[in-house]
């Protein structure tokens, strides 16, 4: 195990909120870093998204505000659609276990497998001694009253023991983006007769069996979702707003399964018309249209808002100016690799906390986040994006962060592997866990692996 870092100058009390990867790599950067950790966990096992479940919510589109939240959205059959050299934590390899029957030694494994790597993590660095499971945060706001100790948190949350109220110096939070869905907007949808249902409560497709359903969405969900109803049910048609108006074409490998651009309206008689002029007439409508950053339980007085999916303002997607260090976000970014993104924010965060790495002015801050959103309005990129990091752009800012905590910066075979198998999902959909050409970066990042695992 790695040594805490020797002379930390301030040592605080920490909660993070959620046990998922974000969590509990945050917990373990904090500890390194002298502070005490509390992990808050509502569920009763750690891992977030991977501890899959065939529980679904009754409301199959998760619209009812009232209902029961089942947090993980994997369906049964998923596979990483990142390779797992470049997946894992950047000191703890998330290398194939050949020698253990018990685990899924592919370079795509299944979901089983990530969650097997999560437990492996927690137990190495013991996190679980610093989780309470079962324990759902229902509340957490800044401290007002002078006594109390300005700039700390209040943290109110629900278990069986009841509602405890504690305060903490900070509060990092890890409640991941997964779980509260994004839908299509589809004219005429009040009239259509058939049914709807979110990826978020897609498990099996035995439910799909001679049905024709239209998936919305062709991102990692969507191309996986349609082709696993598509072993069963008579006709999958896939809108996609990223195609042409024309397209109509059969997707390769089935005889069941096309492409079309998206919906113009959907009718009574129970068809669905689309951009290129194609009628179906389909049973079920499967939004595989992502989801919406969602904090309820965390009262900032209105100093972050959620703007059309813009968490703001953030300082480099971590800290609000107005409430840094004390609330920090772990994992906003998207189209990234998470764990190693995850990693270093937390380091940032634990080695900000501690006094050992500074941050500028609040008025700095908020300088800094308001050019960002000013370029990304002037290149004509839409709020709902300010999270998504595109080409370069992650790694730039995993350096930027693994800079700041004087960390070394992402290993070279990591960033193009990731680029290689970004593109490979699009380019192969159908086969890109099974088919690869960058042996040579497996090789190096196993070379790289050693100096961990030996
Ligand atoms: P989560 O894993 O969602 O964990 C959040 C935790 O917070 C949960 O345990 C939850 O119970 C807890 N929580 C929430 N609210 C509260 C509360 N109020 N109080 C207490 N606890 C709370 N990433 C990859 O790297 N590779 C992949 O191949 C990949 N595939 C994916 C496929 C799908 C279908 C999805 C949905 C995601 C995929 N991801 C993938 C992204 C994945 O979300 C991240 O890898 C990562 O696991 C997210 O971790 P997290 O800790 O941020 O959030």
């Amino acid at each position: 195990m790695a040594p805490s870092h020797p002379d930390p100058a301030i040592s605080r009390h920490v909660a993070v909120i959620g046990a998922g990867a974000a969590g509990l790599v945050a917990a373990r950067e904090l500890r390194r870093e002298g502070h005490s950790v509390v992990v808050l966990e509502r569920g009763s096992q750690i891992g977030g998204v991977w501890a899959y479940t065939s529980q679904v919510e009754p409301d199959p589109l998760s619209l009812d505000p009232t209902r029961p939240v089942v947090h993980s959205s994997l369906y049964k059959s998923l596979r990483t659609n990142i390779p797992r050299e470049c997946m894992g934590f950047t000191d703890f390899p998330f290398a194939a276990r050949l020698h253990d029957g018990s685990r899924d030694p592919r370079r795509h494994p299944a979901h089983t497998e990530v969650l097997a790597y999560l437990r492996d993590f927690a137990k190495e660095f013991d996190i679980e001694e610093m989780i309470r499971f079962e324990t759902e945060v229902v509340k957490a706001e800044p401290v007002e009253a002078e006594e109390e100790g300005r700039g700390k948190w209040r943290v109110k949350s629900r278990s069986s023991d009841g509602v405890a109220d504690e305060i903490y110096d900070a509060i990092m939070v890890c409640n991941g983006h997964y779980t509260e869905p994004r839908h299509a907007l589809i004219a005429g949808i009040d009239s259509w007769p058939g049914k709807q249902i979110h990826s978020h409560n897609y498990r099996v497709p035995d439910q799909f069996k001679d049905q024709v359903v239209i998936v919305i969405g062709s991102s990692a969900s969507g191309v996986d979702i349609s082709r696993d109803i598509a072993k069963v049910a008579k006709e999958v048609h896939v809108s996609s707003r990223s195609t042409s108006p024309e397209t109509y074409e059969k997707l390769p490998g089935y005889d069941n399964l096309w492409l079309h651009p998206t919906i113009e309206i959907a009718r009574e008689d129970g068809s669905v018309v689309f951009e290129n002029g194609k009628t179906v007439y389909a049973d079920t409508i499967m939004h595989c249209t992502g989801y919406k950053y969602y904090f309820p339980f965390v009262d900032t007085k209105g100093e972050v808002t959620v703007d059309d999916n813009r968490v703001g303002p953030l300082y480099k997607h971590v800290f609000p100016p107005a409430l840094a260090p004390g609330l920090s976000f772990i994992g906003l970014p998207w189209q990234i690799s998470p764990f190693p993104m995850f990693e270093l924010q937390s380091k940032w965060v634990a080695a900000v906390l501690s006094g050992r790495v500074s941050l500028p002015s609040q008025d700095e801050m908020m300088k800094d986040t308001k050019a960002f959103y000013d370029k990304l309005e002037s290149s004509g990129i839409p709020k709902r994006y300010t999270h998504l990091m595109p080409d370069d752009s992650q790694f730039e800012y995993d350096n930027w962060l693994a800079d700041q905590c004087d960390y070394p910066r992402i290993e070279k075979w990591r960033e193009q592997m990731f680029y290689i198998g970004f593109k490979r999902i699009y380019a192969q959909s159908a086969t890109y866990r099974d088919n690869w050409d960058d042996d040579h970066l497996i090789a190096e990042a196993y070379d790289d692996f050693v100096k961990f695992t030996s």
